[in-house]
């Protein structure tokens, strides 16, 4: 008999935390699970899942008034904000009950409450303290905001999918996947949307043509874009506009203000530096490559270490750990080649090196460019245009960096992804036979070199 009140305790029950406490429940570990505030994190309450169907909401609109061309006219098209909050409150509240019966049904003991780590193998959730032979941290991050005048006002991620009434005029803030997806969603549903970044362009560390054609795409789609701005101050007037002053000193008043700049490990609290858990200076927590942190008791996965913030990635990692710890071994989890989609309007699908890290990397690099007008916008008329590069080392000719931006991105470079994991040449996309009609084709049928490195 274990003298421990659990095998393995995880804290937080998003993602990472979820997957790990029910594969190793299913493995017959003794599991507990502590969870604060919602049952399958930021993923599943303010993150990816809300996220895509409001992604989907804003697209309806485009549709309505591209229906036209093909001889569908819709009259009194109306959007109805509480609807859909509504709606999407109710499925997540599914979700939640979907993510509950999971951790019940594969023997987990869930414990609701905010668990602290009191010793290296003991957790104190609603003032009991619980012992385990191991703790698993994975309570992801949370979204940061600069500490400015009247900071108080600002919305994040945390609250902009319940908000009270939808605003008139919205102002973005930042230059990443959550400020992106978000005023893409706030302009296709008719929101006036300005996105501010504090740098030249958006989307550091995306290949740099990717981000400039999707400036220039997310701009025809409505979004106002203004790169080298920051705001100085926002002030709350008394009819309840926002006046929001920027940095060149300009003025604006608008219904919200909502910054996606950034998310932060959400370790404060949590009792870690007690138990002698080492952080780094953004208050990530160190791990080793077996996802333990420096009290051998203790492992992190996710967010809460700050690797890619991703919630598939997330998975990979809790999953690794549990095998490690209670299975067969598990190989390491593999960084490099993940792909990823930002759900802006058009998306993005990404995956492996971009042309500025190919180049450094593989000094003979062929690109190949395709750029387009998709058949349905020969008939939609929108001006919306699709981008494809593919990157190939010339030396081994193996394909090293897709990229995309268009309709459906993120599920196109799915299929991809698996191709350049299975090492896939320039020559073997030559000899796929394409699907036709489709988009997708492209990447099988770019027969000429636009650009050659070395
Ligand atoms: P990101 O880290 O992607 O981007 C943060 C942005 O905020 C950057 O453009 C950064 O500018 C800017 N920024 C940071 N600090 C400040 C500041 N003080 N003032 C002004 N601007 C600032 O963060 P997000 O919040 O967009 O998303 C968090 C993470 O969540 C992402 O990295 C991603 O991994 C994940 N995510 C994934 C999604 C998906 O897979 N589709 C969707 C949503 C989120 P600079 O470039 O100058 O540093």
């Amino acid at each position: 008999m274990s003298k421990f009140d659990f095998d393995l305790f995880v804290i937080g029950a998003g993602s990472g935390g979820v997957r790990a406490a029910r594969m190793a429940a299913s493995m017959g570990v003794r599991v507990g699970i502590a969870e604060e505030r919602y049952l399958g994190g930021t993923c599943v309450n303010v993150g990816c899942v809300p996220k895509k169907l409001y992604v989907y909401a804003s697209q309806y609109a485009e549709s309505f008034s591209e229906a036209a061309g093909f001889g569908l006219h819709a009259a009194d098209i109306r959007f109805n904000w509480e609807t859909l909050r509504d709606n999407k409150t109710q499925e997540i509240t599914r979700l939640n009950g979907i993510y509950r019966n999971l951790l019940v049904n594969s023997g987990c003991q869930l414990i609701e409450g905010r668990a602290t780590v009191s010793g290296p193998q003991s957790v104190t959730v609603n003032g009991q303290e619980y012992s385990a032979e191991r703790i698993l941290v994975a309570v992801g991050g949370w979204p940061f905001v600069p500490n400015i005048p009247g900071a108080e006002h600002i919305i994040t991620s945390n609250e902009v999918f319940d908000l009270d009434t939808f605003p008139k005029r919205i102002l973005i803030v930042g230059g990443g996947y959550i400020a992106i997806e978000f005023a893409g969603v706030f302009a296709g549903l008719g929101c006036e949307t300005q996105l501010i970044h504090r740098g030249d362009l958006f989307l550091k560390g995306f290949d740099q043509e990717i981000r400039e054609y999707t400036a220039q795409e997310v701009a025809k789609k409505g979004v106002q874009l203004r790169f080298n701005t920051e705001i100085s101050s926002i002030q709350k007037l008394a009819d309840g506009q926002l006046e929001v002053t920027l940095k060149q000193g300009e003025t604006q008043c608008v219904d919200q203000v909502m910054y996606a700049t950034g998310r932060t490990p959400k370790t404060t609290g949590l009792g870690l530096e007690t138990a002698g858990v080492e952080l780094a200076p953004n208050g990530a927590i160190k791990v080793d490559e077996q996802f333990q942190t420096s009290v051998p008791s203790i492992y992190a996965v996710g967010d809460v270490i700050d690797r890619v913030q991703l919630t598939p990635v997330a998975l990979a990692e809790g999953m690794a750990l549990v095998r490690r710890l209670y299975g067969q071994g598990s190989p390491d989890v593999e960084y490099e080649m993940i792909a990823t989609a930002v759900f802006s309007q058009p998306n993005i699908g990404t995956v492996g090196f971009t042309e500025e890290e190919a180049v450094k990397r593989f000094p003979q690099l062929d690109v190949y460019r395709s750029e387009f007008r998709s058949m349905k916008h020969t008939l939609s008329g929108s001006e919306e245009r699709t981008l494809m590069k593919l990157l190939v080392d010339r030396h081994s000719d193996r394909v090293v960096g897709v990229h995309m931006v268009g309709a459906d991105a993120g599920e196109i470079i799915q299929g991809i992804a698996v191709a350049l994991k299975a090492g896939a040449t320039k020559a073997t996309f030559d000899s796929t036979i394409g699907i036709h009609p489709t988009a997708a084709e492209e990447f099988v049928t770019m027969r000429d070199v636009t650009r050659q490195y070395g």
